[in-house]
């Protein structure tokens, strides 16, 4: 049985101190304690970004991949090996810009895996510049006369390429921010969990106080998270008041369900006398 000080690793933390990305962090490790997970049957991913060296600080299988490329290589390494537990880590940045294209189609296809956006509305990595999911008129060095464009709204397009389970967390409320993981990794089908990260370095408007004014939990108010039209009313809710939790879940055939033959041993573990390419091969001569 993993405890947490088994998912420790002797990596130095370089995030700065009070960065939510300690929340994300921990609250992933409890989640793994929890469910009882074998550190080898678990893969983590990241893209680029300051959430990215999340890999560095979990002792499972680890992946640090390119900007934006979080999902096509989870989705790979699911589709290779049933037995895995697969969780992308991405940044704001990461997810809704450069890979924003895979978000609908990893939604649609509805892999079974974990994608968790660590989401602080800036850049970070790079010095603080705009992100896309920064509100219209948000100041910093690339729009110093405050931002143009809208935001992106995550959970409403999540919902519009039909996520199997489509959840919003705050790195700075640890138990509740554990459950929604647990019952996001638990999920048989693709589920997205977007999360308020303070970004104490540069970003001074969505911080700790601000979320701690605002948010409120949907489970406490009779949210019904099966109804898809009440959950695009309350992915559109922002102001004095913004939700957080289980915005919507759907039970329907997960990808692996289309092809059986997938379900069997892993292909990494199948005998290799077993195939036989020479037909294959002529084609190449
Ligand atoms: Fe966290 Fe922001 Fe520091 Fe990056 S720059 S480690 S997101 S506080």
């Amino acid at each position: 049985m993993v405890e947490l000080g088994d998912l420790s690793t002797p990596s130095t933390n370089t995030w700065c101190p009070g960065c939510g990305n300690f929340g994300i962090l921990m609250a992933i490790k409890r989640a793994i304690v929890q469910l009882d997970l074998e550190r080898e049957d678990v893969v983590a991913l990241s893209g680029i970004g300051c959430h990215g060296k999340i890999t560095d600080y979990i002792r499972v299988n680890a992946v640090h991949t390119i900007h934006g490329r979080v999902l096509p290589v989870a989705l790979a390494i699911k589709l290779a090996n049933q037995g895995l537990t697969v969780i992308g880590f991405a940044g704001d940045g990461d997810a809704y810009n450069i890979g924003m294209g895979h978000l609908p189609h990893a939604a649609r296809r509805n892999v079974n895996i974990t994608y968790i956006v660590h989401d602080n509305l800036v850049y970070g990595l790079t010095t603080g510049q705009t992100s896309p999911t920064s509100r219209e008129g948000y100041q910093s060095k690339s729009t110093p006369r405050g931002a143009f464009e809208l935001a992106i709204n995550p959970i409403a397009q999540s919902l519009a390429s039909n996520a199997s389970f489509v959840a919003r967390g705050y790195a700075g409320d640890m138990h509740h921010l554990t459950d929604i993981f647990k019952q996001a990794i638990t999920h048989e089908g693709f589920s997205i969990v977007d999360v308020f990260q303070p970004c104490v370095a540069w970003n001074n408007v969505n911080t700790y106080e601000f979320y701690k004014e605002r948010i409120y939990k949907l489970e406490e108010e009779g949210h019904d998270s099966t109804d898809m039209d009440e959950a695009y009313r309350k992915a559109r809710e922002w102001g004095d008041r913004i939700p957080i939790g289980v915005f919507y879940r759907m039970e329907r055939p997960a990808y692996i369900d289309y092809f059986p033959f997938l379900k069997g041993e892993p292909v990494v573990r199948l005998p290799l006398d077993s195939f036989d390419i020479t037909e294959t091969m002529k084609d190449f001569t």
